[in-house]
């Protein structure tokens, strides 16, 4: 037809072929999901040719009348789903929301302490390749060797030593929940600022299965894209420090709302435009994360998890801290003489993808490295249960212990591939 031939088929064919790759191959990258056709069909809308800088009812462009109305059902959706008082939804990702977050909370040179990259944290905490490392003095804590989980005994030293005036905790490879309380307890004792970044938990979080961060937190930060189910993007929430309990002053030397500070280091501190067609879909998918169905996907989430971890902890597979209490564990590969960089490339080659991952305390390279993070968020998504994920590890192992046989590999991804069409992406 007249629409496909003006279509430019170099990017939509691949596009088909990305479609056809996620939907024939077992995803098991922890930080992805699979979205509904809502949201997608909400981040694919006409809104993306809207300029709307500013806030609902406080823009600096006109015609914002219909956008206003969708953001502000974003923003009350978000404070509803985290039971919180206050949202900025315009962050376009989950380190743009931190940046947001440091502009309006820290000046160059402050220090802040964040949880090891190496041990399990994420690049924006403080790695010295991230702005947050760059413009601040980033100090770090990780996890005990023996026990592969947080020692905040260890925690509190730190802080007390490098007198942090943000503190940050949350993760991309950590499969355990986080003492909130105590983390508060010791930013108060130090004067801190507590940051928490939620972004792998969060809609676990949202639904009650793990600790609540929000009452503890001075401030919170999520991605929306990974157990939120949600188009890409970030969020900020707070439940009750807004009124500045520090007295951060702007630049001018005004003491503002914490909210306030915040909504002005998204717009016009570190972004533009917000992308009101990710806005809506971000809509659309805390709606959806606000029903009952939503619960019971996330309860599912952590039941695979466990059901992951005992069928690899019984193929004497190590997992950091030796199990989860999320979607994810970080599986230490040194006891089956494999790297993390074989795994990922010979995984794939089933249609399995995983990705390799530092463990901690590791002594290969951050291209190497020695473990596998895996996640069940996505594969849940598509209708898996238990005894599926008892099946994926042993066509991950039967992989990983015959990976130099191609034949094998190549069975495996036919079986796979086969398997698969059971749970189409898209149920008609
Ligand atoms: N924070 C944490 C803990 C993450 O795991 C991630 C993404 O992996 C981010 C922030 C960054 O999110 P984005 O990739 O959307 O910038």
């Amino acid at each position: 037809t007249a629409t496909t031939t003006a279509r430019d088929t170099q990017v939509f064919d691949l596009i088909a072929k990305e479609q056809h790759r996620q939907e024939s191959g077992i995803e098991l990258i922890a930080s992805e999901n699979f979205v509904s056709p809502a949201v997608m069909e909400a981040a694919g809308s006409v809104l993306t040719n809207k300029y709307a800088e500013g806030l609902p009812g406080k823009r600096y462009y006109g015609g914002c009348e219909v956008v206003d109305q969708i953001e502000q059902i974003a923003i009350d959706r978000a404070k509803e789903l985290f039971g919180a008082t206050w949202a900025n939804v315009q962050p376009h990702s989950g380190a743009n929301a931190n940046m947001a977050v440091f502009l309006a909370c820290l000046q160059p040179g402050d220090t802040i302490l964040g949880f090891d990259l190496s041990h399990g944290g994420h690049l924006t905490h403080g790695s010295p390749v991230n702005i947050s490392g760059k413009y601040f003095r980033p100090t770090f804590y990780g996890v005990e060797r023996e026990t592969g989980v947080i020692n905040y005994d260890v925690v509190e030293e730190t802080a007390r030593r490098e007198r942090p005036k943000l503190m940050i905790c949350g993760a991309s490879a950590y499969s355990r929940d986080w003492d909130y309380a105590r983390l508060r307890a010791i930013a108060d004792e130090v004067g801190a600022l507590l940051l928490a970044d939620v972004s792998h938990p969060a809609g676990l979080i949202a639904k009650g299965l793990l600790n609540d961060p929000l009452d503890h937190a001075h401030i919170v930060t999520t991605t929306t894209h990974k157990t939120l189910r949600g188009t890409r993007g970030g969020l900020i929430l707070m439940r009750n420090d807004f009124e500045n309990p520090f007295g951060i002053k702007t630049p001018k030397g005004e003491t503002r709302l914490m909210s306030s500070l915040l909504d002005s280091g998204v717009f016009p501190g570190t972004q533009g435009g917000p992308l009101e067609h990710i806005i809506a879909a971000k809509a659309v998918a805390f709606g959806e994360a606000l029903t009952e169905d939503f619960y019971e996907y996330v309860l599912q989430v952590r039941e695979n998890a466990q059901a992951m971890a005992k069928a690899f902890l019984s193929r004497g597979y190590e997992i950091i801290s030796g199990g989860t209490d999320n979607h994810l564990m970080l599986i230490d590969l040194r006891s089956k003489g494999l790297t993390g960089k074989l795994a990922e490339n010979t995984l794939i080659k089933a249609d399995i993808t995983i990705n390799k991952n530092m463990v901690p305390f590791d002594d290969k390279s951050p291209m190497v490295t020695s473990g596998m993070r895996v996640g069940t968020a996505a594969m849940t998504t598509r209708g898996l249960k238990e005894s599926d994920m008892e099946q994926i590890v042993v066509y991950i192992d039967r992989v990983l212990m015959h990976h130099d046989d191609a034949a094998t590999i190549a069975t495996v991804k036919e079986e796979i591939n086969e398997w698969m069409k059971a749970f189409p992406l898209f149920k008609s």
